[in-house]
């Protein structure tokens, strides 16, 4: 507790981000009231803004401010293939390798059992839904009548990764949709973001 509320307002507000912890929380808030009100305003006002513009792509899941992102809007995109991976960033690394034209898919996380995190809290809903649509009449469209026909799952190589491909790769196979899986070559246990392009370009050719 400080002598004032404001401050104790701001260290709580802080300890909202992943990774900030008390000690952290009130060494920022010092720093920005004492050395950064400018900055501090910079950020309360891109918080402000970003949190009432961002939102999901209604066909990627994707962060944007428009209702469909630019990905998803551009018609060069091979439409016939959906790369499902866990995070934007993992999407920028698959981009920055220039081997990729079909579009994405992103989870926005990642199953994970222990932390409370099920099927219903990322977007597997939405990814079933996307690959293997309903008619009027609600049946699922019959594999030929679908646009994606081929579901390449770009998760991380992590334990958690791995289940989550699992789990989307069984539902999709037995709904007739063609799934396949980053080649090795990617390490074990590592995300995307952090590979070099070289390996991410040889595990999608690679995919089996
Ligand atoms: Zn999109």
């Amino acid at each position: 507790m400080s002598d004032s509320n404001a401050l104790d307002g701001l260290t709580q507000a802080l300890r909202k981000l992943p990774g900030v912890g008390a000690k952290s929380a009130a060494r920022m808030a010092f720093h920005l009231l004492q050395h950064d009100k400018p900055g501090a305003l910079q950020i309360a006002r891109a918080l402000e803004h970003a949190v009432g513009s961002v939102k999901h792509c209604a066909l990627c899941n994707t962060l944007t401010e428009q209702d469909i992102c630019s990905t998803c809007a551009n018609p060069q995109r091979d439409r016939s293939q959906l790369c499902v991976v866990e995070t934007p960033a993992d999407q920028a690394a698959l981009e920055r390798t220039q081997a990729y034209r079909g579009l994405y898919f992103v989870l926005m996380g990642k199953l994970s059992p222990l932390d409370g995190v099920g099927p219903n809290d990322i977007g597997l809903q939405i990814l079933f839904d996307r690959v293997v649509p309903r008619n009027e009449r609600g049946e699922p469209l019959p594999a030929e009548s679908r646009e994606v026909q081929e579901v390449i799952l770009a998760t991380n190589f992590t334990a958690e990764g791995e289940a989550t491909a699992h789990v989307i790769a069984q539902a999709l196979k037995s709904r007739g949709v063609q799934v396949t899986r980053l080649a090795r070559g990617v390490p074990v246990g590592s995300e995307l973001e952090y590979v070099d392009l070289g390996t991410i370009a040889h595990a999608l050719v690679d995919r089996r």
